[in-house]
């Protein structure tokens, strides 16, 4: 059955110009991107974003991190989407992440691995409607 997931590119990518060969990998892995724009997030926005992590050491580095340049959304859809997308980003350590994924190629670290993937049909569904609209959405 086909699935839809949220895709991020950080900052951290886009201001190395890795925007491109990221996507590549991405359409490559076999996910069809079917919505895409570019934001610059405010604080609040990153903040509500992340909620899930807000009692978390790394949270402000996070929010920080986030709202440092624009970043990429993208719903992105397959069979399975969610689970092949986190393959294709790798682990959230790039020390530990897969060789030819996103994280492991060009992930600085752990704070800016580079790439943001929903982790649940149940966060998919909210971090899409967080982005997008549904008419903002293609097959
Ligand atoms: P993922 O992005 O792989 O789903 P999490 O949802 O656990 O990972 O964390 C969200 C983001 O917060 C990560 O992508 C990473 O940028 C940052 N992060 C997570 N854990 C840590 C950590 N222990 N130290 C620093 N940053 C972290
Ligand atoms: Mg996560």
């Amino acid at each position: 059955m086909q699935q839809r997931t949220l895709s991020m590119i950080k900052p951290d990518a886009t201001q190395r110009n890795l925007t491109g060969k990221i996507i590549s990998k991405l359409e490559g892995g076999g996910l069809k991107i079917v919505a895409a724009k570019m934001l610059h997030l405010s604080k609040q926005q990153a903040g509500e974003f992340y909620v899930e992590h807000k009692d978390k050491v790394f949270y402000n580095t996070l929010i920080e991190n986030m709202i440092a340049a624009t970043i990429i959304v993208q719903v992105l859809q397959a069979e399975d989407a969610i689970a092949l997308n986190r393959k294709i980003m790798g682990s959230t350590d790039p020390e530990t992440a897969e060789t030819g994924t996103v994280r492991k190629d060009f992930a600085i670290s752990m704070q800016k691995n580079s790439v943001h993937g929903s982790d649940s049909v149940e966060s998919a569904a909210r971090e899409i409607a967080f982005f997008f609209n549904e008419d903002e959405i293609f097959n």
